[in-house]
């Protein structure tokens, strides 16, 4: 979880929502992503979908059979939908996303029934400081957002903007200080 906290970091420094996952099989790493919605305008290129890419191109295999995926977020029903298609074994994630979490916030897709494979899920690890990351996150866009409108700072972020990113998500870490 130590190393998507890390992945999540270099998204928060890429001025994406700073999200961090990480696939594991055994002891080996296998394949790793941080959120890039913004940088790829990809409503999809979540770092869990850019993960189990990445692990499905080491292992040759869409079956990611065995492997652990960390999540330094609760996944969203596309990411959580994704991980019951690769056959993950389990899912650790850090903190609950209330708002579009589909691992026991919002719903939890693996209740449905009729699936054909399902995965153990592990929640709470590093969730502090996953959330105190998405808390950060908000608070910087909130600053800016308000130097902007006082006219302050045009260009901010050398036009990295992240102004209107994901702000339902947003919402769930906004707390207004
Ligand atoms: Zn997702």
């Amino acid at each position: 979880m130590a190393l998507a906290l890390e992945q999540a970091e270099e998204a928060f420094r890429a001025g994406e929502v700073p999200v961090g996952c990480v696939i594991v099989q055994g002891s080996r790493i296998v394949g790793r992503g941080c959120n890039r919605v913004e940088g790829l305008s990809e409503a999809s290129a979540h770092a869990e979908m850019i993960a189990i890419s990445a692990a499905s191109s080491t292992l040759g295999d869409w079956r990611l059979e065995g492997c652990t995926a960390y999540v330094t977020l609760e996944p969203c029903i596309m990411c959580a939908g994704a991980f019951l298609l690769a056959r993950v074994e389990r899912v650790v994630y850090g903190a609950p996303e209330p708002k579009f979490g589909a691992l026991g916030s919002r719903i939890d897709v693996r209740q449905v029934e009729g699936w054909n494979h399902s995965f153990e899920v592990m929640s709470g690890v590093l969730a502090e400081e996953a959330s105190s990351l998405m808390r950060e996150f908000f608070r910087r866009l909130r600053r800016d957002a308000r130097v902007v409108e006082s006219g302050g700072l045009e260009n901010r972020c050398g036009g990295n903007s992240t102004e209107g990113s994901n702000p339902s998500l947003s919402a769930s870490f906004d707390d207004e200080d």
